[in-house]
């Protein structure tokens, strides 16, 4: 039996977080469908942390309006009175986006294996737009990976899950940014090292890791393996060690274009000083290169 939320009739579940879960919700009257993001205040492991990440992606999101980025279209909390206590008070946070028909790139990516170039290409210039608009706009997102890229049903990247956005350092006047957040392998070496770092920088370390699994179908290294001996290989541009290592051999060594690999390294580089900037993405021969059209990507 579907329930009902407000307006919305809650069907299938799009995806689940930590604390929220993300529901298509139906306006029966209209046939409008939407996902659905339901945070349960009163599940005893939220604490005002987790708290502070919701009231944060509501912030932030509506401070952003782009093609590239979800909207929201609603946001409310529902007040419940509970017997126990008698008193009103917030039980359920509701943010309600429009639907990323496509679902998200990651499952893009695991169900085609992996993207040729000019075909990964096509989504990268929208992903680069897109993150280049948050930075412009005063914001970081600091959890770039492929289950935040989200597809609507043009195939138009929607980069959602804004929880972990926070004021680029320099544009309020508190500084740098050093809180630890992100996911393992996305995060750039900076926030391992708990040092201060710049939002843009972060972000574009993470662009170029989702870059790297769209492409080789794999990220390039991970918690669980040898990362720090994997992500040298690449910095170090020892690629054919990387590649009798890492992929195994397959499929074949020359799989990547030395562009490719050029722009990979120089996303990753260890120093965020050395790190290419959105416009030196932009003018590198890999992004310039002809990308796959829409009738392609269809
Ligand atoms: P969390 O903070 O829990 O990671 P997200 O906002 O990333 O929450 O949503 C979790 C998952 O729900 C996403 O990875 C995606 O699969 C699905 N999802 C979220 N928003 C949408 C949307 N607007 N349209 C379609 N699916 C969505
Ligand atoms: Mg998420």
């Amino acid at each position: 039996m579907p329930s009902k939320l407000g307006k919305y009739t809650l069907q299938r579940t799009l995806g689940q977080g930590a604390f929220s879960r993300v529901k298509l919700g139906v306006v029966e009257e209209t046939g409008e469908r939407y996902a659905v993001k339901i945070h349960r205040l009163d599940d005893p492991k939220l604490d005002q942390a987790s708290i502070d990440v919701i009231q944060n992606e509501v912030v932030a999101i509506k401070a952003l309006s782009h093609p590239g980025i979800i909207n929201i279209v609603d946001y409310y909390a529902r007040a419940h009175l509970t017997k126990s206590c008698g008193k009103a008070y917030p039980v359920v946070c509701v943010i309600v986006e429009d639907l990323a028909e496509g679902g998200e790139l990651f499952y893009f990516v695991k169900n085609t294996g992996y993207f040729a170039e000019h075909f990964a290409r096509y989504f990268f210039r929208q992903i680069i737009d897109a993150i280049d608009y948050v930075h412009k706009a005063g914001y970081a997102h600091r959890d770039i990976k492929p289950d935040n890229i989200l597809l609507d049903s043009n195939f138009n990247i929607k980069i959602a899950d804004f929880g972990f956005a926070g004021p680029i350092a320099g544009r309020t006047g508190t500084g740098s940014l050093t809180t630890k957040l992100g996911t393992v392998p996305y995060q750039a070496p900076e926030i391992n090292e708990r040092k201060p770092y710049s939002g843009e920088a972060v972000d574009l370390f993470a662009c170029g890791i989702v870059l790297f699994i769209t492409i080789a179908g794999t990220p390039p290294f991970s918690l669980a393996d040898k990362s720090e001996f994997y992500y040298k290989l690449i910095v170090n541009k020892k690629w054919d060690m990387f590649w009798k290592y890492h992929m195994k051999g397959k499929p074949s060594p020359n799989f990547f274009s030395d562009e490719f690999k050029d722009l990979i390294q120089r996303m990753l580089a260890y120093d965020p000083a050395d790190r290419l900037t959105v416009d030196q993405i932009r003018s590198h021969p890999w992004f310039t290169s002809q990308s796959a059209t829409y009738q392609e990507v269809q």
